[in-house]
């Protein structure tokens, strides 16, 4: 196999360019080191590419995009469930993966709730002893929150101390969006219920910020901004680091493998031009892999040699283990009250203006780790299947046909609310990705294999959800669109995978033996490695998960400028 080597020798070589890549980027070439960032997809930006202004009802699908773009049509994200030639494998349990190719990976489309995990969620084990802690406290890893919240822009509100809620630290915020209908109509009853409904915290400004307009309220946020208002690793990260001359970007580039030299030290990476197949090697003195938690530790575990039988960085064994998913499910409810409502402007960021953060007491309850609740409900752009099978819903009249068909439909809509909780798995060892020894994609490169199972400590979770929510729906003189679901149905658990929330494959600790990365997230075989995705996570948290992702990698960044300046690497 012919090999085209590069010239020159980076200081920095990068792996994706999604949350994790994207942060790197900007703080290592503001820092001054030469890098190129590798990217599997084609480049994407969102000020052409988006079609944030599209009607769905300008599609021949009403919007609905099929098995290729589950999200619609429009949505912002290239790749998905099942990417063509590159397949993946199950062994034990279930396992779904959904994965961006494009410059920014899955940061144009994602939901931008960017909540910061509490001071408990790193000391898991020594509140109920399971799991393990991780080797930063909340106090470290709080000053890149910070850097975060003043460069990306979020809004919210510091809740922690009218809640009681110790562990929903305050963080600086823009001004939070006001509450629509729906929203106000659950937070009556949460308040009944004593249930905390709070403003919700989006990358999304509402402010002017670093020359991004606010946002102007379209609601499209998943089909990639194009005006910059809300967060994407192109529009927010790589765009300052553009702007320092100091970063090279290689888009349709897969990286099959990191290089090493006689020292055991990584030289950079082997990758395969997607348009030629053509083999490459780009040099590096340093090496961070951001290419999301499971085609990060796939990399390590395809960087096999003599010296690394097991994989690079794997002496321990770990690389893989301890994958974890958030909990989740959904469930929704048909609310009388929000029938035939008036119209009003219900516009707003696209995502919930309100959430409900855990407020329960994990030893009282009965099960280890707690959940946070998203809303859904308001008068959202229709499309496929939008109200589908009116005609059986309570009080219809039977759908009909014509003038009385959309007269249904008005009485209807926006008389459904949602309640979508996403929560802590506990980390377990047997939850895990390998390299299938059968299977390769389209350049040959060995493919994952998935094993994963749900224990109790999550069913019992969702149990309480399902009841939970049941019950908030009720208490708005609403009723539950779907039967409550059995044990033996995981009380509708969604499968791992499924809520796209990966972590933990190449895990940090103190214990080199139990751990890939120590407290930098740096090898502890390889020192010039470094991981900045979900990948060095020792737990889940009851928060969604990038918003910590991204102050991992601003801190393991600061670090490595930090040693470059000093001559350690
Ligand atoms: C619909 C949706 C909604 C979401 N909502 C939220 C939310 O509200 N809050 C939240 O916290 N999280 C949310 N997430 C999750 C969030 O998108 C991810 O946690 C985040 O994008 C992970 O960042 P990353 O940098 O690790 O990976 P990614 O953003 O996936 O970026 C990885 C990049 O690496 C590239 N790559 C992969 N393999 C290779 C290779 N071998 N060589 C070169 N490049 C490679 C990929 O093409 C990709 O561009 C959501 C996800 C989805 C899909």
């Amino acid at each position: 196999m012919q090999v085209i080597r590069s010239p020159k020798v980076y200081d920095v070589c990068i792996v994706g360019s999604g949350a994790g890549g994207g942060t790197a980027a900007k703080v290592l070439t503001e820092a001054g080191a030469d890098v190129v960032l590798l990217e599997a997809g084609p480049m994407w930006d969102s000020a052409k590419d988006s079609a944030m202004f599209a009607w769905n009802y300008d599609t021949p699908t009403r919007g609905w995009g099929g098995d290729k773009k589950p999200f619609g049509t429009y949505d912002g994200c290239l790749g998905g469930w099942q990417i063509d030639g590159e397949p993946y494998t199950i062994g034990t349990g279930a396992w779904r993966w959904f994965r961006g190719r494009m410059l920014g990976g899955r940061t144009h489309h994602w939901g931008r709730i960017s909540l910061r995990f509490g001071p408990s969620d790193f000391r898991r084990r020594s509140i109920d002893g399971l799991g393990d802690d991780w080797p930063i406290t909340y106090d470290e890893i709080k000053p890149y929150y910070d850097k975060l919240d003043e460069f990306v822009g979020i809004f919210g509100t510091n809740h922690a101390k009218d809640t009681g809620l110790a562990n929903e630290p305050d963080g600086i915020f823009q001004p939070p969006p006001s509450p629509r209908a729906h929203e106000l109509l659950i937070k009556k009853a949460c308040d009944r219920l004593k249930i905390p409904v709070v403003p919700s915290r989006l990358s999304i400004l509402t402010r002017p910020l670093n020359g991004r307009p606010a946002c102007h309220y379209c609601g499209q946020c998943g089909r990639g901004c194009a005006t910059h208002s809300n967060f994407s690793s192109v529009s927010v990260m790589l765009a300052p680091a553009l702007r320092t001359g100091k970063l090279t970007i290689v888009s349709g580039a897969m990286a099959r493998e990191v290089t090493t030299g006689p020292d055991g030290l990584a030289t950079g990476i082997s990758y395969v031009d997607t348009a030629t197949s053509a083999e490459h090697q780009v040099r590096a003195r340093i090496v961070v892999l951001a290419a999301s938690c499971c085609e990060s530790a796939r990399l390590l575990l395809n960087s096999k040699s003599t010296r690394f039988p097991a994989g690079l960085a794997n002496s321990s064994g770990v690389v893989g283990k301890y994958l974890t998913d958030s909990t989740g499910l959904s469930v929704s409810g048909f609310i009388p009250a929000l029938m035939d409502l008036p119209r009003y402007n219900s516009d707003g960021v696209g995502g919930m203006h309100l959430y409900v953060p855990w407020w329960g007491d994990n030893k009282a309850l009965g099960f280890p780790r707690g959940y946070h609740v998203e809303l859904g409900g308001g008068f959202g752009m229709p499309g496929y299947g939008f109200l589908g099978g009116i005609q059986n819903f309570p009080q219809s009249r039977g759908g009909g046909y014509g003038a009385d068909l959309k007269a249904e439909y008005r009485r209807y809509y926006g008389a459904f609310v949602g309640f979508a909780g996403r929560g802590e798995q506990v980390a377990r060892e047997d939850c895990y990705c390998e390299i299938d020894p059968n299977t390769v994609d389209q350049w040959g490169i060995p493919v994952l294999r998935f094993h994963h199972t749900w224990s109790d400590h999550e069913r019992l979770q969702a149990k309480h959800m399902q009841e939970t929510f049941r019950t908030i729906i009720q208490e708005m003189g609403g009723e539950p669109t779907s039967a409550m679901p059995a044990r033996e149905q995981d009380y509708g658990l969604a499968v791992g995978g499924l809520i796209i929330h990966e972590a933990g494959a190449t895990r940090m600790g103190s214990d080199p033996k139990r751990s890939v990365l120590n407290a930098h997230c740096q090898a502890h075989d390889v020192r010039n490695l470094f991981v900045a995705d979900g990948g060095p996570f020792v737990s889940q948290a009851d928060k969604n998960l990038t918003w910590t992702i991204m102050a991992l990698a601003w801190r393991t960044a600061d670090y490595i400028a930090e040693e470059r300046r000093k001559g350690g690497l």
